[in-house]
């Protein structure tokens, strides 16, 4: 079984002591590739580091919406140097975060520094890691509202112009919307991440949108060290729980775990151009 883990933050403290153990174990269990995401200028170095250390490691570069008020402009010229590394597979995380940022003035910061980094994405042609998360981790609201009115002048630009990321643009991280922007955000191109939420006993709307979305769209991702899957959920979570990720998956699609894996791993290959 090959598994692909496309959004893991192995750089965390919370893996200080036994990083080596949590990637051994991950390959042990058949993890053929982990992303790692930067949240800072800091971490996107970090991310790098772990890429160039391990083969299966690969890392995505990019200020988080919930540090967007540590980037700076001249930050920008360091993130292209750093984007173009050969291990860098993406642009991320970078988004959209009302949940921890109320303030409209810093609410607008972050869509400036979203789009500072969609062109980043465009000039390097790398797909782009979103994180958005709502008021009250709503399944519909202002962030997506806003992600889509900021996102759907590049698509346009990108299709018309024949870009790559006019066809696979990015993947919104840990997707929990709702079958609506579901079907609006495939419709555009975009893959669904799907974390350990699915496995909650609670999450059975969750559960029922991603019975109803298309397998060649989705990809499974930790997000460790948080959102750990049952069975280890309350525990640190790392990349070889991937696999309750994928055995959910498999049960409500009525497929294999095997099956899940290989397209699930086959889908982040395609997007963030790794070959087979
Ligand atoms: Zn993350």
């Amino acid at each position: 079984m090959q598994l692909t883990d496309t959004h893991c933050h192995l750089y965390w403290n919370k893996f200080d002591e036994d990083r080596e153990a949590v990637i051994q174990r991950a390959i042990e269990v058949g993890v053929k590739r982990m992303l790692v995401p930067g949240t800072t200028i800091e971490t996107s170095k970090q991310s790098i580091e772990l890429a160039e250390k391990y083969e299966q490691v690969y890392a995505a570069v990019g200020i988080h919406p919930t540090d967007a008020e540590t980037f700076a402009e001249k930050d920008v010229d360091q993130l292209y140097k750093l984007a173009e590394h050969e291990k860098v597979a993406a642009i991320g995380e970078v988004g959209l975060d009302y949940y921890w940022v109320k303030e409209p003035e810093k609410q607008k910061h972050q869509r400036n520094v979203l789009s500072s980094q969609v062109q980043m994405a465009e000039v390097l042609n790398k797909p782009l890691v979103i994180h958005l998360r709502e008021v009250n981790d709503a399944t519909e609201g202002p962030v997506f509202d806003d992600f889509l009115d900021l996102i759907a002048p590049w698509l346009e630009k990108w299709t018309q112009r024949k870009h790559p990321l006019g066809l696979l643009p990015g993947v919104l991280h840990s997707f929990n919307g709702d079958p609506t922007l579901a079907a609006k955000a495939i419709q555009l191109g975009f893959h669904l991440g799907v974390t350990g939420p699915v496995t909650y006993p609670k999450n059975e709307n969750h559960r029922e949108m991603i019975k109803n979305l298309p397998l060649n769209h989705l990809l499974i991702e930790t997000d460790s060290p948080f959102l750990s899957p049952v069975p280890q959920r309350g525990k640190r979570n790392e990349p070889a729980y991937v696999v309750h990720i994928a055995d959910k998956i498999a049960e409500i699609h009525s497929k294999s775990p095997a099956e899940i894996a290989e397209i699930t791993t086959a889908n982040a290959a395609r997007l963030f151009a790794w070959g087979d």
